[in-house]
């Protein structure tokens, strides 16, 4: 259907427009009702620490399973959870079960850091950082064993006083990492100016490892960079052994993907903790 719009001007309306918009709108109510029903959870994918070849952090990774529309992958939510400002709610319900998880695996006697992906939307709120800070205070857990990860897209357009937001957790000691790095328009010398101390090298060079030479030779200077301003360097999306072996030959710190495990319940996490080898 085309539907006129001023003079000589037409808009056009597909009905798979129509239908995404639909979904988005059911997507949206149900959504908001999330929490309440308890139809989120969260996932954690093991991060392996090369030096020790042990396990000593997990990112917890956020699932929905809604009655009606079944598993839907963050990919689809966060963003609509963004836009409306449902992400701020969500947000703070994905730190108070990673703490409250962290803890639990602590008195286990297992220690664990957790790694909370967070969007820029959730410093909006005004008493973010408070927020942040009861709940964590409350989990009886110590800021040193949370992470915050923020994509380098994201952070590049924080406003100055959620810049300021971020930079009150580091003082707590919360560490920020560097998400996704190196797919956004980010220069170089930005790295200079964001309060991070890690940076997670986005899977889209990792998978061309033994693929292509000069993307191999990218990753190896990316490593170099980070380690002279003294970062730490997971790489992400790790499949396959032979990309873990090029990695360890460039000295990487910190290696995630499906070659060491999937994002998983936390019963998984003790269990592959519990393999004498992982790698
Ligand atoms: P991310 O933070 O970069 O997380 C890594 C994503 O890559 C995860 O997808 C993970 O399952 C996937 N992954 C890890 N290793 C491999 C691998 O070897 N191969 C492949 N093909 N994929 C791998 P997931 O769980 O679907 O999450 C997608 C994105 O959604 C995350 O990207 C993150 O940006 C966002 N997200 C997830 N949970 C949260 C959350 O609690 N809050 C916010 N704000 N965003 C979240
Ligand atoms: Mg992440
Ligand atoms: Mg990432
Ligand atoms: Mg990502």
């Amino acid at each position: 259907i085309a539907k006129r719009k001023g003079k000589g001007q037409y808009r056009y309306f597909d009905e798979n427009v129509e239908k995404d918009i639909m979904k988005k709108i059911i997507m949206v109510n149900e959504l908001r009702k999330a929490i309440t029903r308890n139809e989120l959870y969260l996932l954690y994918q093991p991060v392996l620490d090369i030096k020790e070849n042990k396990i000593l952090e997990v990112e917890a990774l956020l699932r929905w399973k809604n009655g009606e529309l079944g598993e839907v992958s963050p990919v689809d939510f966060i963003p609509i959870a963004e836009e409306t400002g449902l992400i701020r709610e969500i947000g703070y319900w994905v730190i108070r079960k990673a703490c409250n998880q962290v803890k639990k695996w602590e008195n286990e006697n297992i220690n664990l850091k957790v790694a909370i992906n967070i969007s820029p939307n959730q410093f909006d709120d005004k008493d973010f950082f408070y927020n942040v800070k009861n709940i964590v205070t409350r989990e009886k857990v110590d800021f040193s064993k949370i992470k915050f990860e923020i994509t380098e897209t994201q952070i590049l357009k924080l406003e100055k006083r959620n810049m300021k937001r971020l930079i009150e957790l580091t003082k707590m000691g919360a560490v920020i990492s560097l998400d996704d790095f190196g797919v956004g328009y980010s220069s170089l010398k930005n790295l200079a100016f964001f309060p991070v101390s890690e940076l997670k090298i986005d899977k889209s060079f990792i998978d061309h490892i033994n693929i292509n030479k000069k993307i191999e030779k990218l990753i190896s200077s990316i490593l170099f960079v980070a380690y002279k301003m003294g970062y730490k360097v997971t790489a992400e999306g790790v499949e396959r052994k032979e990309q873990l072996d090029k990695l360890l030959e460039y000295g990487c710190n910190k290696i995630q993907g499906y070659y060491i495990g999937k994002p998983m319940t936390e019963s998984d996490i003790i269990e592959i903790l519990q393999r004498s080898t992982i790698i």
